[in-house]
């Protein structure tokens, strides 16, 4: 049988399942595809405290589930499927999965972003043998040692400070002389007492025995090398768009995202970008679930104009 939504939404983070729950409530019918649970990056971060509403916060798994929750109460069906390859200029648009091929009148890209990687010799080899790249997941493996965080944005401070309640001694490699990081990290960063600092450096290479036991770190003016010893290293320096599966159909920008204003429309008609993975100032909870409302508007003006 030939699974035809009105919205095939690829994506069940906050964008995801906001545009599903509006889509749902103005009649069309829309689908969630999720490759392995609701809710994207934000399901992995324990406490959030800047989504209104939640004066004592809320961790992200459970307001993953109750985003969920919320947009199933109207009818919007999730299907566990990992998303292949799209045809977006295809009528009705195809996404072939795991679970087999669907079909969108409209479709909504909301795949968000994933963690960028240093791009050094070993990194890969080394994923889960010492090289993390989410604290919250990944830091109670290092409880009483030593680990390197690398990056100076709100990531990489807001990592440090949650590695240094665990860890007895936290390095933080950042390839310039000052945090990029809002002022509220700066001065706890400062004062911690197992929080150091290797300020215009970058890691060039990572030492092994099978795991890392040690990072090289490159001064970026002189290009001086100096070994430190850790037990682990976690990569804080950004994120990357999922952007893969419509490259070549979708415009994207220069650093991958796709070219999409406030309006969710793409350079595809009929199909929308909504979160972390399109352009924006602000990637955040509340800019993405305003980027959910905003596609299943545009999607209903485009289906009622059709
Ligand atoms: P970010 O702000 O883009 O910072 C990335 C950091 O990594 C920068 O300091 C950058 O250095 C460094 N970097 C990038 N590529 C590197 C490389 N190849 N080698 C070494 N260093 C590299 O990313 P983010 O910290 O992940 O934050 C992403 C977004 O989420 C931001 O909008 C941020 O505000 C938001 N966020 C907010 C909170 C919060 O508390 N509200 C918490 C986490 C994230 P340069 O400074 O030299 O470019």
């Amino acid at each position: 049988m030939k699974r035809v939504y009105d919205m095939v939404i690829i994506g069940g983070g906050p964008g995801g399942y906001t545009a599903a729950l509006y889509a749902v409530r103005a009649g069309l019918s829309a689908v969630v595809l999720e490759k392995l649970s609701a809710g994207g990056q934000m399901a992995l971060t324990s406490q959030i405290d800047n989504y209104p509403g939640f004066p004592e916060g809320v961790d992200g798994f459970t307001l993953a589930e109750q985003m969920q929750q919320g947009a199933e109460r109207f009818g919007a069906v999730s299907e566990l499927a990992e998303v292949y390859s799209v045809d977006l200029h295809a009528d009705p648009k195809v996404i072939e999965t795991d679970e087999g091929t669907f079909y969108g009148r409209t479709v909504v890209i909301a795949t968000g972003a994933g963690p960028r990687e240093l791009g050094i010799p070993g990194e890969k080899e080394l994923t889960g043998r010492g090289v993390n790249y989410c604290a919250h997941c990944d830091g109670m493996f290092y409880k009483g040692k030593t680990v390197v965080v690398v990056g100076g944005g709100n990531s990489a401070a807001a990592d440090a400070m949650y590695l240094a309640r665990l860890c007895e001694k936290v390095i933080v490699v950042h390839r310039r002389d000052t945090l990029r990081a809002t002022k509220i990290y700066h001065d706890p960063l400062m004062k911690a007492e197992n929080v150091e600092f290797r300020w215009n450096s970058t890691v060039s290479r990572l030492l092994s025995d099978g795991k890392v036991n040690g990072v090289v770190l490159a001064d970026v003016h002189t290009g001086e090398e100096t070994a430190i010893d850790c037990d682990g290293v976690f990569v804080s320096i950004g994120r990357k768009p999922a952007t893969d599966l419509v490259a070549g159909q979708l415009e994207l920008d220069k650093g991958g995202y796709i070219v999409a204003d406030e309006s969710t429309k793409t350079s595809i008609p009929g199909v929308f970008a909504v979160g972390d993975v399109r352009t924006k100032a602000l990637r955040q909870i509340v800019t993405a679930v305003a980027d959910g409302a905003a596609a299943a508007h545009a999607a209903e003006q485009y289906l009622a104009e059709k």
